[in-house]
């Protein structure tokens, strides 16, 4: 059985898993994630036209957003758990079909006949379910969409044709219209488009909604929704069962997508700051205390929020872990005492570091990595993550973590004693405003960087290290995402009581960054784009997509992204993002750094 899935940074050899995801993502689960993918299209179909005419479905919205985020690479790898999404998702589309077709009978207009994904009927049995997927791939697409795209071109071809004889009679006769010809040139480059490509441009599309869609299920999580939101999301899915092939159109509708994750992204900065207050510079132990211990990794704090309420005190220190290290700054989150500090480093060390403490583990959100024997029994999952054969925690009652907890060893003694500084949102960065703004008026901070994203395994992302170490004293760093955790235990330093390594916080985050940079812009009186301010990103699955896509949709230029360009975006694609937001990969962190500060 083969699988197709270049969806994330380390896909194999750069171009795409085929026989076993990098991950740890087999080739079953990759059918099932194809399936519920086409299903939820499907959903969606039904669910955009209910909508236009007025009628719409809570239910089928949410579950929309968690299908889209189970798919999420390091999310779940249960198949179990995913062939009950897909069958979920053939429920709710007749309920939005029903939904649809009421709507019709009330305003008096004849019902849409709709096939390909609407009309998808997942097989109750296993085995048939991964058969349906396998034929779902993306190989197998560019394969079918190579047919289409030819018979698409030698339509356009033969009219073309037909259209140049009608022109060169006239021209014949001294009658010429330089937009003729340049509707010609056009049309010739638009032909030069391939499968390829066009399959490029719908998963960048797909992959910016799977990355918006986590954002949004953290929001609604937190009571914050908006149906705006939903409706973007179903008129994008039915955009893309529709198959399109419009390059020009797809890249328009991504930068789209970055619109609509900036609204998810709002959303959730409302819903974290509404429910555990803005967050606070705020220093955090990384090194552990004697004592039980539990280390809670991912996203999600409302995770974070019930297990310190059910943990506290039974004798057990709670610790964060990659992502979750900016809860430490809120300051509903940081009033738990046993709270005490954040353990280990980015998503990808995991499977040693889990290995080595010596406590219980909880998984919120993504980032798993196949757990080993050696701590199978204590690591549990919440939420969409999922593991076959790792206790998922349902309803929010973390009791068998706290009893895992208690029966393990714990930390015999204290680490040395060492802390590091989060918590610098939008809200904590803007109270010193003025203090920024004069310093970089008075020439004390010369420029910003901005180096955020994901981290990850592949070689090259020794290169932020380097970049950051490389940054002159007289530059401030800001930071975003679990990327930082490779230089994030240095001194920088301060410039005037500024320190030079601000944390604006976790991936979602992205928002505050972009608050500030506004904020400032507006301050020097400019646009984000005159700011001495530059973006070194690095991107690892499709949040960074996501938040890529806003960026661009913001019209922020001159983005540097690594330690390698996405495998779905093709030559052509890179050229167009290069033409219009000068895109460019990263090369080395001394010729970045030159080329920036001159
Ligand atoms: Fe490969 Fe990434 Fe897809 Fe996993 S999510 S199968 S590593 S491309």
């Amino acid at each position: 059985m083969t699988m197709f899935c270049y969806q994330c940074e380390q896909t194999a050899k750069g171009t795409g898993c085929t026989a076993h995801g990098v991950c740890g993502k087999d080739p079953e689960t990759a059918a099932l994630q194809d399936g519920l993918i086409h299903a939820v299209k499907g959903l969606s179909m039904y669910a955009h036209r209910a909508r236009q005419l007025g009628a719409t479905d809570r239910e089928i919205n949410v579950f929309t957003v968690q299908a889209l985020f189970a798919t999420l690479t390091n999310v779940n790898f249960d198949p179990e758990a995913l062939r009950q999404m897909v069958l979920r998702a053939a429920e709710l589309r007749d309920r939005a079909r029903a939904l649809y077709e009421e709507a019709c009978q009330k305003t008096g207009k004849q019902p849409e006949e709709l096939g390909g994904p609407a009309a998808f009927t997942p097989a109750g049995d296993m085995d048939e379910l991964i058969r349906q997927g396998e034929v779902l791939t993306i190989q197998n697409r560019i394969d079918a969409l190579g047919e289409d795209v030819t018979g698409l071109r030698e339509l356009l071809l033969h009219g073309l044709k037909g259209a140049a004889a009608d022109a060169d009679h006239a021209q014949i006769l001294a009658q010429e219209d330089h937009a003729l010809y340049a509707g010609f040139h056009e049309m010739v480059d638009y032909l030069a488009g391939k499968p390829e490509d066009v399959t490029g441009l719908q998963e960048l599309l797909l992959y910016g909604l799977k990355g918006a869609a986590a954002y949004a299920d953290h929001a609604q999580i937190l009571g914050q929704e908006d149906d705006a939101f939903y409706a973007g999301f179903h008129e994008m899915l039915d955009y893309l069962a529709g198959k399109p092939t419009c390059a020009d159109e797809l890249l328009a509708r991504a930068l789209r997508v970055g619109e609509l994750n900036l609204k998810a992204m709002e959303l959730l900065d409302a819903a974290n700051t509404g429910a555990y207050g803005h967050p606070e510079p705020t220093p955090v132990r990384v090194t552990p205390l004697k004592g039980k211990a539990i280390v809670v990794s991912g996203h999600d704090l409302k995770d974070l929020d019930e297990l310190l309420k059910q943990s506290a005190g039974k004798g057990i220190n709670v610790y964060t872990h990659g992502e979750m290290l900016p809860a430490h700054g809120y300051p509903e989150l940081r009033k738990y005492e046993h709270l005490v500090g954040n353990y280990g480093g980015a998503w990808q060390d995991q499977r040693k570091e889990f290995d080595e403490f010596p406590g219980a583990i909880l998984m919120t959100t993504n980032c798993l990595q196949r757990p080993k024997d050696s701590y199978a029994g204590r690591i549990f999952t919440s939420g969409l993550v999922g593991w076959p054969g790792v206790a998922h925690i349902e309803n929010r009652d973390f009791t068998p973590v706290i009893e895992a907890a208690l029966a393990a060893e714990g930390f015999m003694e204290d680490g040395p004693d060492k802390e590091i500084l989060v918590g610098f949102g939008h809200n904590a960065v803007m109270g010193v405003a003025d203090k920024v703004i004069e310093a970089v008026k008075g020439g004390a901070v010369r420029h910003f960087f901005l180096i955020g994203g994901c981290d990850g395994a592949k070689p090259g992302r020794n290169y932020y290290t380097e970049f950051a170490q490389a940054v002159p004293d007289d530059c401030v760093i800001l930071t975003l995402a679990c990327g930082k955790y490779r230089f994030n235990k240095l001194d920088f330093g301060d410039i005037g009581g500024i320190p030079r390594l601000l944390d604006v916080g976790q991936c979602n985050d992205a928002y505050s960054a972009v608050q500030i940079a506004l904020a400032l812009a507006d301050a020097f009186d400019t646009d984000v784009n005159s700011l001495p301010l530059s973006l070194i990103l690095s991107w690892y699955e499709q949040k960074a997509v996501a938040i890529l896509l806003t960026l661009l949709h913001l019209g922020i230029r001159d983005i540097r992204l690594g330690p390698s360009l996405p495998a779905f975006v093709t030559a052509p694609v890179l050229e167009v993002l290069a033409e219009k937001f000068n895109v460019m990969p990263i090369s080395t962190p001394q010729e970045d750094l030159a080329a920036i500060l001159g």
